[in-house]
């Protein structure tokens, strides 16, 4: 372990009390902030309007390098990879998905997962480790980086990659803090996406917290029973228990809350399930977002066939169901939902046809 701190996970108020501590005034510790996120400058030499004592003590007291990362980009798509190496050959990945006029980060909040949704390859190898907030904010800066060098500027964020959000809750807000500050990332809180299995602690908080993110609730099943079998987490909340935290965040926070649905073949797509879904979901505010399966090496599940997706979405709608159909989106670099995973598992840093930048 590196006994100095990790540049990226100080607070502001950390930097400026830094400053202070070295002589300077507390502003000081607001140009270094304003560096780090607003720019994502990870080089003492380039905050030019810092002293150079400054600096200097700067890059004695901190960890400076970026960890090594590489990139998949699959020709032609409008989805790239990122892997940023962490720990030995484990690290964690990052997607950035280009469409119209949205550029989306989809960011990971844990290395590895511990709650191991059947259908994922992100729990495969269970949890590592919870990232820092720093290591959080520097998947953004990258991903902001390579946006910014194709014409881009990211508008959304979905922590949707690698992780229960909810199981490294301070970490996940104090980086979704520096990307929504306007001196740093500048993306405002509706366009930043917490995507959960549905944690009591961890609604109970977001519900309580001032801030006011977006949320999706991973449902994936019409009855308790299906559920469990395919998010065999003792904590995952019930259906009843996803419904009503849902019906919570509404009147709390005036947000609907997305339901995500993904489509397993013969599992939990057919018409009994969508008769079912109708009945559970009916009354309930909110769209439900079906994420045809992305098939992972390994894995029993199937996507089902596009006229069963389209079944299914109209079945939903005629019982008045609002729904939308995620895009698949990366596939062939295994950057989908749900394909991303702990390199471990097949050895090298860049698992699928890459070419890098
Ligand atoms: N851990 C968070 C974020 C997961 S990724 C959560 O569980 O909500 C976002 C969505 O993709 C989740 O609903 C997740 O269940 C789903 N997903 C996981 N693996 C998938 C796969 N192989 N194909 C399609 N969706 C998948």
């Amino acid at each position: 372990m590196n006994p100095l701190p990790r540049l990226t996970d100080l607070s502001r108020a950390e930097f400026q009390a830094w400053a202070e501590k070295q002589g300077e005034r507390p502003f000081r510790g607001d140009q270094i902030w304003r560096w780090l996120h607003g720019r994502g400058t990870m080089d003492p030499d380039a905050m030019s309007d810092l002293p150079p004592g400054v600096r200097a003590k700067l890059k004695e007291a901190f960890v400076w390098q970026s960890p090594p990362l590489r990139w998949s980009i699959d020709e032609g798509s409008t989805t790239e990879k990122l892997f940023t190496q962490i720990e030995g050959t484990d690290g964690v990945e990052s997607v950035l998905i280009m469409e119209g006029d949205r550029t989306t980060a989809c960011i990971s909040s844990q290395l590895g997962c511990p709650v191991a949704c059947r259908f994922c390859a992100s729990g495969l190898l269970g949890l590592k480790r919870n990232l820092s907030s720093g290591e959080i904010v520097e998947q953004f800066h990258e991903i902001r980086r390579r946006a910014q060098s194709l014409g881009r500027r990211v508008s959304n964020i979905v922590v949707m990659g690698m992780g229960e959000p909810l199981l490294n809750y301070q970490a996940v807000v104090e980086a979704l803090d520096v990307i929504n500050h306007k001196e740093g990332g500048g993306i405002g809180a509706r366009h930043l996406v917490i995507s959960t299995v549905g944690l009591k602690k961890g609604i109970e908080r977001l519900v309580q917290d001032k801030r006011q993110f977006t949320l999706a609730f991973s449902l994936h099943a019409p009855t308790d029973a299906l559920r469990q079998e395919l998010i065999p987490f003792p904590g995952a909340l019930s259906i009843q228990e996803l419904i009503d935290a849902a019906k919570l965040y509404l009147e709390v926070k005036g947000r609907e809350v997305t339901f995500e649905y993904v489509l397993l073949d013969g599992v939990n797509a057919g018409p009994k399930e969508a008769s079912e879904l109708v009945r559970v979901l009916r009354g309930v505010r909110g769209t439900i977002n079906l994420i045809p399966y992305n098939e992972n090496p390994g894995l029993p599940f199937k996507r089902p066939s596009p006229e069963s997706v389209d079944r299914f979405t109209d079945q939903l709608r005629r019982g008045g169901l609002r729904v939308s159909v995620r895009k698949r989106k990366g596939h062939k670099i295994l950057a989908a939902c749900g394909q991303l995973r702990l390199q471990a598992t097949h050895g090298g840093p860049i698992s699928a046809p890459s070419s890098s930048v």
